[in-house]
């Protein structure tokens, strides 16, 4: 086994302490990796304070790893020691069913591995993630980061980017549309760079007006604010898709009104039910779409990680020590973030990078 040291919740309400614990030595198809970069999901947050009802603790959370392979099995053919690598949100799945076989492993009809927060396929063992020194995972669930990129910004791809670029791509996202990203956080400010890559006309739907400049400045041509009754009224009926960050359940129905006949809002942000509820007349007049997105497939992952490097995008971030995590946390929850923390994992052990 490898010792590892990590910071871990032990419960819903302590703040994360130092960790130490232990993972499998690779198998023949594992790749063992350094962890360089993590970066902070709001999931994060969420699982650790078990929003969704669902946490295991001792957590060990962290779904946007980047590191170097230091070690990889005798069966491994995509990765060798000294690649730069990357890890999401899933670190397996049955790799069997209809969804699996479409590349699609998010949507595993057994249910995929999540990289904290779960349990090993067969076994008892919890996961654990990379607010961490190295991580074992099958070499299916890694990807290959292009050494060209900038390393800490590329960590906050393996989750807010393969979340915003999967249903951009899925809804076909190009010129000639209107795209609305609604919440400039993690997530949306992917968005918007996605969105403005793929050539569509974006707006930055926020309830901060003062985030417009910044919103400009990540590819933004239009800031929408959200509270602003006039504005929503004047934008009704004009967008393709919108693609909604909010990070908890929310009236839906103004942002309905944005949409044009057929169109589609998409759900990647809040898990848990919409208050108040969805007004079915709102998705009957103009036979609109409500729907919801989750991650992305491992192909997609890479697809979307070569696309970045092809064009040079990564993500705005704020590094932090793992010291500071608890503090990171409280920041994120109070919007306090331009616009992803990412952790330098040389602070867990003693060294800057
Ligand atoms: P984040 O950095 O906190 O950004 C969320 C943004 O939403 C905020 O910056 C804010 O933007 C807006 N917002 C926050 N609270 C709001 C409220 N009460 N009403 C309206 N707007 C609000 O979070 P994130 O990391 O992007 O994550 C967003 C959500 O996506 C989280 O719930 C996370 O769990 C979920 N998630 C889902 C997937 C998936 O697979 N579907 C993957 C990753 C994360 P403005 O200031 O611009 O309004
Ligand atoms: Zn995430
Ligand atoms: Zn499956």
């Amino acid at each position: 086994m490898i010792e590892v040291r990590g910071y871990a919740a032990h419960d819903h309400k302590s703040p994360l302490v130092p960790f130490s614990f232990q993972r499998r030595e690779p198998g023949p198809h594992d790749v063992q990796i350094e962890i360089l970069y993590v970066g902070i999901c709001h999931t994060d947050v969420h699982q650790v304070r078990n929003d969704w009802g669902n946490a295991l603790y001792p957590m060990v959370p962290g779904h946007e790893i980047v590191g170097r392979v230091v070690k990889v099995g005798a069966e491994v053919k995509k990765l060798k020691a000294g690649d730069i690598a990357g890890v999401g949100c899933m670190v397996d799945s049955c790799r069997q069913c209809s969804a699996c076989k479409a590349d699609l492993e998010q949507y595993c009809e057994k249910a995929a591995t999540q990289t904290y927060n779960d349990k090993e396929r067969g076994s008892d063992q919890l996961t654990f993630g990379g607010y961490s020194e190295q991580i074992v995972v099958e070499e299916h669930f890694v990807v290959k980061v292009p050494a060209s990129l900038d390393l800490k910004a590329v960590a906050p791809l393996l989750c807010a980017g393969i979340t915003t670029w999967s249903p951009l791509r899925h809804w076909k996202v190009g010129p000639g549309q209107k795209v609305g990203v609604v919440g400039l956080g993690g997530l949306g400010h992917m968005g918007v760079k996605f969105a403005k890559a793929l050539g569509a006309h974006v707006v930055m739907i926020t309830t901060s007006p003062e985030k417009g400049k910044d919103a400009k400045r990540l590819g933004a041509d239009e800031v929408l604010v959200s509270r602003d009754a006039n504005a929503m009224a004047a934008h009704a009926l004009s967008y393709d898709l919108l693609l909604n960050t909010i990070p908890v359940g929310h009236d839906v129905n103004p942002y309905l009104a944005l949409l044009k006949r057929d169109c589609t809002m998409v759900l990647v942000g809040a898990l848990t039910a919409m208050e108040p509820p969805v007004f079915g007349v709102n998705l009957m007049l103009g036979r609109k779409n409500l729907t919801g997105s989750g991650i992305g497939g491992m192909a997609e992952t890479q697809e979307m990680l070569d696309f970045c490097a092809e064009h040079g995008i990564v993500s705005d971030v704020e590094m932090v020590p793992i010291q500071s995590v608890n503090q990171a946390f409280e920041r994120l929850l109070k919007n306090d973030v331009k616009y992803r923390f990412v952790i330098d994992i040389a602070s867990l052990r003693g060294g800057s990078r």
